[in-house]
């Protein structure tokens, strides 16, 4: 049977193949090294309307097709709080559901960024932590690669600062961020604490976003970036809007976990790796529709 998205739901069919190497005793994957002389170009994404990917066209990931979708999680030894594992988790579930298989990857901050990926993941960290993973990932080189060949990026808080040109170090001062992203972080007068509630880009077809937020920075688009969402309650950005994106790459000061509360942005990303995928049936929603009405009406009085 082919799902819309053109791939083959055979949830018993053979294992697939792996492309990876096996994951090692602590379940990380390490890849080869880079060879050297990675090139480092910064580049800005545009907010071009996102095609499906390459993958997406051949529809590969299918269970028991040549190779799995895979999911890496950038360095949750140092970006990872208020629950961002589950972003992980989300779209394995989701993508399983869809009969697609799935190899998620937990890429630790002394490893190279593979370049194979189909969706990539930051959380969120505390000011020290974020500046050593923005100075990793900016000597490795990687991240960067992969966002210009228009693999699919998800970012959250302190990942989704770092994805700009440049963000707020602990005394405020200016830090070198990726440059995948077009937009700059500072350091605002207060700490943005609480529930946040948004409504998205009417674009991306999502509905309205909940989550929680605990940031420092403030954030500033340039041209090359849209707001993701229109702020309802809380903080985000700074400015009356939360998150950005570009192309594949999409950040969000959301945590809490924000793909388990918002599956409709889960699904986008499934969606702009694999192409479009069918609904869910009701009673894979239930506990998260359930979980969206708790947060939701939870900030509604
Ligand atoms: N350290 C950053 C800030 O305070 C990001 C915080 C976070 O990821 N929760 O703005």
């Amino acid at each position: 049977m082919t799902g819309p998205g053109g791939y083959a739901a055979e949830p018993g069919g053979p294992a697939p193949q792996p492309r990876h190497a096996a994951p090692s005793p602590t379940g990380s994957y390490r890849p080869p090294p880079l060879p050297a002389g990675e090139p480092m170009a910064m580049s800005i994404s545009r907010p071009d309307p996102p095609q499906p990917s390459e993958s997406a066209r051949s529809g590969r990931h299918a269970a028991g097709g040549p190779s799995a979708l895979r999911l890496i999680w950038i360095y949750p030894d140092l970006l990872s709080t208020y629950g961002d594992r589950g972003n992980l988790l989300m779209l394995q579930r989701r993508a399983r559901l869809r009969g697609l298989a799935v190899d998620p990857i937990e890429l630790n901050s002394d490893q190279p960024v593979p370049q194979q990926g189909d969706i990539y993941l930051l959380g969120g960290g505390e000011d020290l932590p974020q500046i050593l993973a923005a100075q990793r990932l900016r000597a490795d080189g990687g991240l960067i690669a992969v966002a210009a060949r228009g693999a699919v990026i998800f970012a959250v808080c302190a990942g989704y600062q770092l994805l700009g040109t440049v963000f707020g170090g602990v005394q405020g001062e200016e830090v070198a961020g990726l440059g995948v992203l077009d937009l700059r972080s500072g350091r605002g007068e207060r700490r943005g604490v609480g529930e946040v509630v948004a409504d998205v880009d009417p674009a991306l077809g999502v509905d309205r976003l909940t989550g929680f937020e605990n940031h420092q920075g403030v954030t500033t688009l340039g041209s090359a970036a849209r707001p993701l969402a229109q702020v309802v309650l809380g903080v985000g950005n700074g400015d009356g809007t939360e998150g950005a994106y570009a192309g594949h790459v999409l950040g969000s000061y959301l945590h809490g976990p924000a793909l388990v509360r918002n599956p409709g942005l889960a699904d986008l990303l499934l969606t702009w790796a694999v192409g479009p995928l069918p609904p869910l049936a009701d009673a894979a929603e239930s506990w998260t529709r359930q979980l969206r009405q708790e947060r939701l009406a939870a900030t509604s009085s």
